[in-house]
């Protein structure tokens, strides 16, 4: 049984905004699912419904099969770090780490115990005496994930916990908290609207978008198989590029190439003919020059971008813009013309219409 359930989870604010549409998901014990999608399309607010501090408007939430809607936070057995941890500025980072167990009155023993462990696991032994202003970003940071996973819960619920740290600190803690939950085994459910956080440290991914999910699957899963132009445009970096077509005679025309659909669709391209079709291809999925079994594509280089291990390519494709990547060795000078291939299995076609993929 799973330990979460949402069941057809909506939150309608006392303002009649309606945040979170039919949430579905099951989440197991021990998963590490997070939610991403942009700003505003309600991931804070279904977490803050698990966590029990926003009403659940409509639908069902359960804990380990019980109903627990009506639950409050300390019932439903979470710990919550928020995206502003804010630490007790007049106590050390001990006692800061201590107060919550010292709250419900654990003895004294078990609390050192369980401080000197947290520290242990979270690298913060050397700073125990220290106060809060005498820290760094990161360390602060930590304190506070130390001050949830101090207390044995169920679930941990985790509101953009990396978002005040700055780009380098964001990659150490992020396999600090990856490898914090594989010591707890806790039940993890994670805020982003980074998709690379998401990425490298889901064991699924829920991406949401307007107070919809659009689509729930292990990382692998939605790289490889988006269902919507959405979800294949928010996961990858760069984006996905897209061409807007009208398809004739089965094929589309880009520049000069001819790209004949029923290659990637067999016969069903029969019932685009006439209609437009999103032709997608990730910047990495490319190959540069002519192959065999693939699309290709000709345009104009406008701008590299050598980041070392590889490099950003802005290609003006008959007027679209498109990205490639490629190996540092292989930039192509600026204003050159040049042609790529895009492998058949590494296209994904849209209907225009539905933006969903075909
Ligand atoms: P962010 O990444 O910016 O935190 P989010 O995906 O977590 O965004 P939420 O904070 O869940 O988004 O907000 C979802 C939507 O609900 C937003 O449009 C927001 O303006 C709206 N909203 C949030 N709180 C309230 C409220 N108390 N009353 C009315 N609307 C609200």
């Amino acid at each position: 049984m799973a330990y979460l359930t949402l069941k057809d989870i909506n939150k309608i604010y006392p303002n009649g905004f309606h945040a979170v549409h039919d949430f579905n998901l099951e989440a197991e014990k021990g998963e590490f699912i997070v939610f991403v999608g942009p700003s505003g399309c309600g991931k804070s607010t279904t977490l803050r419904m698990i966590a029990g501090l926003e009403d659940i408007s409509k639908g069902e939430f359960l804990i380990n099969g019980e109903v627990a809607n009506q639950w409050g936070p300390r019932q439903r057995e979470v710990a919550m770090v928020f995206q502003s941890y804010a630490l007790y500025p007049n106590m050390t980072v001990y006692d800061n780490l201590a107060f919550g167990l010292s709250l419900q009155g654990v003895d004294e023993d078990v609390i050192d115990e369980r401080v000197q462990k947290t520290a242990k696991i979270l690298g913060l032994t050397d700073y125990l005496d220290r106060m809060p202003r005498a820290l760094s970003g990161g360390q602060r940071q930590r304190v506070a994930v130390g001050r949830s996973i101090i207390r044995k819960v169920g679930v941990f619920l985790m509101d953009e916990p990396l978002s005040n740290l700055d780009a380098k600190q964001r990659v150490t803690m992020r396999s600090e908290i990856t490898q914090i939950h594989r010591e707890t085994g806790a039940t993890t459910i994670y805020v982003t609207h980074d998709q690379t956080e998401a990425m490298t440290m889901a064991d699924r991914i829920v991406v949401m978008k307007d107070g919809y999910v659009q689509q729930i699957g292990t990382p692998r899963d939605v790289y490889f198989n988006p269902v919507n132009m959405f979800v294949a445009g928010f996961i990858g970096e760069p984006p996905m590029n897209f061409i807007r077509r009208k398809v004739e005679k089965g094929c589309i025309q880009v520049g000069e190439h001819s790209l004949d659909l029923s290659l990637k669709l067999g016969d069903k391209i029969a019932e685009y003919e006439g209609k437009e079709i999103i032709f997608g291809f990730r910047p990495e999925a490319i190959v540069l020059g002519d192959q065999e079994n693939a699309y290709i594509i000709s345009g104009t280089v406008e701008l590299t971008e050598m980041l070392g291990d590889n490099a950003n390519v802005y290609m003006d494709v008959d007027e679209d813009k498109s990205i490639l990547k490629v190996t540092p060795h292989e930039i192509p000078a600026m204003d050159s013309y040049i042609s790529f291939s895009i492998p058949v299995e590494s296209v994904y076609l849209f209907d225009a219409e539905t933006e969903k993929v075909i």
